[in-house]
């Protein structure tokens, strides 16, 4: 019974993600689901890329966490829209509670929107929110063997930022061990090495997003 239950939940998020995508195809807005470990760099990292982006883009922002708007006032002081969702206990953001954030959002002036999941590398990997991307954000700190024991997150992502790559001197982080990884479990997904707050890296990534979302057909 609790099986069924878990696959039928599943089945109707993808209904779920499938209209949220539907929408934001019509409203020309490209979604970036980011996902990663609690304290991985995920809200450091958008401010980075909405500094290089702001010319080019106009970004919104939902944020997921489970208690708390400390990265929503992170946002709005750079300026950009942002929804928090607080999830009460929940680890991981599904496309129901994206499709009442966004009504509180005007997608008419949006064409980037950045889901930041609850951190957590198992279940996020298991929930289509209805985003065109999926970015995995991997701290150093955390170290280079994450990819082997969590496969289905990396697996099911278009692209890998290492971030804290100013600290991997000090840590016994090698990059191309979790390269040869991520290459093996997504070959098509570029490995980007960032340090959001000297800078580093930001602009290949930015470029890269940026060209990558205006490339993405419609999913449906
Ligand atoms: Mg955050
Ligand atoms: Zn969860």
């Amino acid at each position: 019974m609790k099986i069924v239950a878990a696959k039928k939940i599943l089945k109707i998020n993808d209904q779920l993600a499938a209209e949220n995508r539907s929408q934001f195809d019509a409203a020309k807005v490209r979604v970036v689901n980011v996902v990663g470990s609690p304290g991985a760099g995920k809200t450091t990292l958008l401010e980075a890329l909405f500094a290089q982006l702001k010319s080019r883009r106009r970004p919104a922002v939902i944020e997921g966490d489970i208690a708390g708007s400390i990265d929503s006032e992170r946002m709005e002081r750079i300026g950009v829209p942002v929804v928090q969702i607080n999830t009460d206990g929940a680890c991981h953001l599904d496309a129901n509670m994206i499709a009442n954030a966004v009504k509180e959002l005007d997608l008419t002036a949006v064409d980037l929107l950045a889901i930041e999941n609850i951190g957590n590398l198992v279940c996020t990997a298991g929930f289509d929110l209805g985003e065109h991307l999926r970015i995995v954000v991997l701290s150093t700190a955390e170290g280079d063997d994450k990819a082997v024991k969590y496969p289905a997150i990396f697996q099911g992502s278009d692209a890998l930022v290492i971030t804290k790559i100013d600290l991997a001197p000090h840590l016994n982080f090698k990059p191309e061990r979790i390269t040869a990884d991520m290459k093996r479990l997504a070959p098509d997904a570029p490995v980007f090495q960032v340090s959001a707050t000297r800078g580093d890296g930001v602009a290949p990534l930015a470029d890269w997003l940026s060209q990558t979302l205006a490339a993405t057909k419609p999913l449906n």
